[in-house]
């Protein structure tokens, strides 16, 4: 199918060819006569498929009746409404507008928190059709009366799930309760929840539900691996990977602001040029930092999953997720930041056994494995990690579960079923089982392809043979040295 098939209008037209676009993406083929009828729709599609021209093309498409160059500001009110949850994907979003309305005289602006709102008063004060917005500066707007959403007839939800989540949620209706009652309601995203979908079943009205992959998949584009490693070689082993494959660009994932702002700095210092993106920063920090990166001034950019949503960079090759996400939806969304438009991508994790867990829910939500690769450098511990999984996994057990005789078996079933078993049976058959070398060219590491499930004796065996050992982890000082008097404390505890 092409372009031209889709009903859209000849300005469209020239704007999609001046884009060099051949023919519409699966979600566009399928999205834009949809939303071109009129009907609300519910679009899951993975991000990096062309989702911010499937609704963008057609709401233009739909507006262009109103299209005007009077200078009266009430000839120009909000038709289309488009919210988004990141400051840096309303401007990516407002950016996609501009590109495909260049030749329409539609007005267009984004308002987003974290700048003056004066600057965006004056440029909603001429009057705008469509208007991107992240929620809370929007409300500003709207309780300042420097905005009417009263003649809103398309109201867009980009990374709806986010933006329907206990976050952003009561905001979201706020804004809605300002919309007229009739109007064309469109949400999409890569990633929709069960409870999510209830919810946005309030807003929609008999959406046409368009899902150009399975639910919550990934982009087969995207080669995925975990490197096991210790928690507090983390750093070392990124260090390692950037060098070792010569990485140019490299967008990494912190689980918090802090941890973001030291990789960064760490990175720094070690001249690999680096720098932080979280919801900490100001604007001007957070612009400089993504602009330096797309510009590749930056080689590596350390950001929060504020980053994880929409952002479309240019070939980016490799997205490391130094910390896996607490959510598995978000790897999703951190790992969809490369694989775009059709490339190819590698979203490499860096996982230690604290994050074993995390790792098969991620699993879970894949519905598949993730191949683990172990670093021979880096992999000398896992036999060690193991056993303090075990040791946590059993304490947690024993505040549960008052009958100790019921402690450890339950233990060992559960991990024997999870995914999580995987990894530490790599750790426990390490020398046995490392029978084949990757065939993927990008990884020359040796790793284990297949990972057997191991005996709860031989845990056990094993987890008796380290507890002594590794006491300090269990208890959280792994990186600190332990005071020699705070040993048989510690000892003691553990009897217990
Ligand atoms: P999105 O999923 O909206 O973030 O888009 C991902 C990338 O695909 C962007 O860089 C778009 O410019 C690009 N893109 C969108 N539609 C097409 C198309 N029909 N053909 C080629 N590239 C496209």
């Amino acid at each position: 199918m092409s372009f031209e098939q889709l009903g859209l209008s000849t300005d469209l037209l020239r704007a999609i060819s001046d884009q060099g676009y051949k023919k519409p993406t699966p979600i566009q083929e399928q999205a834009i006569p949809v939303i071109l009828n009129g009907s609300d729709v519910m679009g899951g599609a993975q991000t990096g498929t062309g989702k911010t021209a499937s609704f963008t093309l057609p709401m233009l498409r739909r507006l262009e009746v109103y299209a005007n160059s009077s200078m009266s500001p009430a000839k120009h009110p909000v038709r289309a409404l488009i919210l988004v949850p990141t400051r840096e994907l309303a401007v990516q979003v407002y950016e996609s507008v501009r590109t495909y309305a260049k030749y329409l005289p539609l007005r267009a602006t984004v308002v987003f928190g974290g700048v003056n709102i004066d600057a965006q008063i004056e440029a909603v004060r001429f009057g705008i059709e469509i208007l991107v917005a992240t929620p809370g500066r929007l409300l500003d707007h709207l309780q300042q009366k420097t905005l009417s959403l009263s003649k809103v007839e398309i109201l867009i939800l980009d990374e709806a799930d986010r933006m329907l989540d206990m976050g952003f949620l009561p905001d979201i209706k706020q804004i809605v309760e300002m919309l007229p009652e009739r109007r064309q309601n469109l949400m999409f995203s890569a990633t929709f929840s069960g409870e999510i979908k209830k919810l946005a079943n309030k807003i929609l009205n008999k959406p046409v539900l368009i899902e150009v992959a399975k639910q919550n998949s990934v982009n087969e584009m995207i080669t995925h691996v975990v490197h096991p490693v210790e928690s507090c070689r983390k750093q070392e082993l990124l260090i390692f990977l950037i060098k070792q494959k010569e990485l140019q660009q490299v967008l990494v994932f912190t689980r918090t602001k802090q941890g973001a702002d030291r990789l960064a700095q760490y990175l720094n210092r070690h001249d690999i040029a680096s720098a932080a993106l979280h919801g900490d920063r100001n604007q001007l920090q957070r612009s400089q930092a993504l602009g330096s990166f797309k510009n590749g001034l930056t080689r590596v950019l350390v950001a929060t999953d504020v980053a994880a949503r929409g952002l479309d960079i240019d070939e980016l090759s490799y997205v490391i997720n130094f910390e896996l996400p607490n959510t598995p939806e978000d790897y999703i969304h951190r790992i969809g930041r490369t694989g775009r438009a059709g490339a190819k991508g590698v979203a490499i994790s860096l996982a230690c056994q604290e994050e074993s867990k995390l790792l098969a829910g991620i699993e879970k939500l894949l519905k598949t494995k993730i191949k683990i690769e172990e670093i021979s450098e880096f992999g000398a511990t896992r036999q060690q990690l193991q056993t303090v999984d075990l040791l946590i996994e059993e304490k947690k057990i024993k505040r549960t579960n008052s009958s100790s005789n019921r402690i450890k078996q339950p233990s060992f079933a559960k991990h024997n079923k999870s995914a999580t078993i995987h990894f530490k049976s790599e750790a426990i058959t390490k020398n046995t089982h490392r029978t084949e070398k990757s065939k993927d060219p990008l990884f020359t590491q040796p790793y284990i392809s297949k990972f057997s499930h191991v005996q709860a004796a031989q845990i056990e065996s094993e987890k008796q043979i380290e507890r002594n050992m590794l006491h300090r982890r269990s208890y959280g000082y792994s990186n600190k040295p332990l005071p020699a008097l705070f040993i048989p404390l510690v000892m003691n505890k553990q009897k217990n």
